[in-house]
């Protein structure tokens, strides 16, 4: 019989410290990384400070060079040699770094009631209810009328003011208490609270016009040029530890930081693989993998076409899709571990249990695996394989009961190109809130498992 219990149990004090040590490393990522450029900027100076270079500045590529590819400073392309040919297959493991939240608008500056504030519209799946009333942080790019781009990053730093988004006081909520929970707070009702003082001058308007000069004198913008900004308002806290025992980690952002964080670690520590290695952290995942920054996006097949021609000398058209159906993939994204608070839309036998190690999921959708990949039993028993051999903790799950609901992940998109993937990654507590939960064992055994996937 097939038997399955919590991973710690069989964990040695030694292991227990390697697992606590990896999560300190990947709370300082997600400190760090909290929109989908920040994610990218710090996994590509990890990757530079261990000699990963500029992929389209290499002429040729030797077994074991690292590589590097950025797109539009907001998906990264990491890849090492293999000493076998390109074309005969890469191991990717593919993650998403965008991860929910809630976007300004073009025009998002006005004033009311002796407030300054912004319009805003959120980005990717939430409950709107969970982002009013906590400490916010606003991080993103401004591109001026003179071409020039403006970094802002507000409320993450020791002694930074926050942003907020109110909401109604309970004692005037008869009625809003009344609706559903989809419509308790809409989404024009994500206002979110800059400013109160108002401008000596101004005739009207004035927490507006105020607002305004403030941020013309720190950053040189105009009101003008939000129009080409993209400003993104994320919770303002740190990651930290939950628990007595501190064996999980509270964070925004897991999905799917812990996936991209996890993948980089293990291709960092890969050394001359057999075959060649892609870490590809990808943007856009929430709202469809839509976008130049997307998986759906032509970049992924650039970048493999660029390893070809570096490394034989030639591009064509065959030689790329035989490299593709000689691939295999982890689609790593995150999974619903089992919330004994809503046992209801679980089948027990079916789950991810937190602390039971990597999740390998081998169909999503909905409605019947409606947009599902579905993973082949062949290629489910080679991951099985190489993770059994290679002291792996994992197990296998859906997404919640059948009918229950549902969702997708990029493992779609790759498998339309003719590659093996399955998805493969970290089961977390309150998926999409602003602050999840996942497993430290579960984080360092999807490192563990990227790993031996690596040298499969
Ligand atoms: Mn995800
Ligand atoms: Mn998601």
């Amino acid at each position: 019989m097939y038997q399955k219990e919590s991973g710690w149990k069989s964990v040695d004090a030694k292991l227990k410290n390697r697992i606590y040590d990896f999560s300190e490393g990947y709370k300082a990522y997600l400190d760090v990384g909290k929109t989908e450029r920040l994610a990218c900027s710090e996994a590509l100076r990890l990757a530079q400070a261990e000699g990963f270079c500029n992929l389209e500045e290499k002429k040729t590529l030797q077994p074991g060079d690292k590589v590097y590819l950025v797109n539009r400073d907001k998906n990264l392309f990491l890849a090492i040699i293999g000493t076998e040919d390109v074309e005969k297959g890469i191991s990717f493991v593919i993650s998403h770094i965008d991860s929910p939240r809630i976007d300004l608008k073009a025009n998002p500056v006005y004033a009311d009631g002796g407030l300054a504030l912004l319009k805003t519209h959120y980005y990717g799946g939430i409950k709107k209810y969970q982002w009013t009333a906590v400490p916010l942080a606003i991080h993103g790019v401004v591109v001026k009328a003179d071409g020039e781009r403006v970094q802002i990053s507000v409320g993450d730093e020791p002694g930074d003011p926050v942003l907020y988004i109110t909401d109604l006081l309970i004692h005037l909520a008869t009625e809003q208490m009344q609706k559903k929970a989809a419509e308790v707070v809409g989404g024009e009702a994500l206002n979110v609270l800059a400013g109160s003082l108002p401008d000596g001058e101004a005739e009207k308007d004035a927490e507006k016009e105020a607002l305004l000069k403030l941020l013309h004198e720190k950053y040189g913008i105009t009101e003008e040029d939000f129009l080409s900004a993209e400003l993104e308002i994320v919770p303002a806290y740190p990651a930290k530890d939950v628990g007595f025992d501190r064996s999980l980690v509270g964070a925004y952002g897991h999905d799917d930081r812990v996936c991209a964080y996890t993948s980089l670690r293990a291709l960092l520590e890969t050394e001359k693989p057999a075959k060649t290695a892609v870490c590809l952290l990808t943007d856009k995942e929430e709202i469809g993998s839509m976008g130049n920054t997307g998986m759906r996006s032509a970049f992924f097949e650039y970048a493999v076409a660029l390893l070809l021609e570096k490394t034989g000398g030639a591009y064509n058209e065959l030689k790329l899709k035989r490299t593709f159906r000689n691939s295999r993939c982890l689609s790593s994204d995150v999974n619903a571990g089992f919330d004994p608070t809503y046992p209801e839309v679980a089948d027990k036998m079916n789950t991810a249990y937190m602390g039971r190690g990597v999740v390998l999921t081998k169909y999503t959708g909905s409605r019947g695996k409606s947009g599902s990949s579905d993973a082949g039993a062949e290629f489910m028993g080679a991951i099985r394989r190489c993770f059994d051999t290679n002291d792996v903790m994992w197990q296998s799950a859906e997404l919640g009961k059948v009918d229950c609901g549902g969702g997708g992940t990029i493992a779609q998109y790759v498998a339309n190109l003719d590659i093996e993937v399955v998805d493969c990654g970290v089961p977390l507590l309150s998926m999409h809130a602003p602050f999840e939960v996942a497993s430290k064992l579960d984080i360092y055994m999807a490192y563990k498992a990227y790993k031996a996937f690596y040298a499969c």
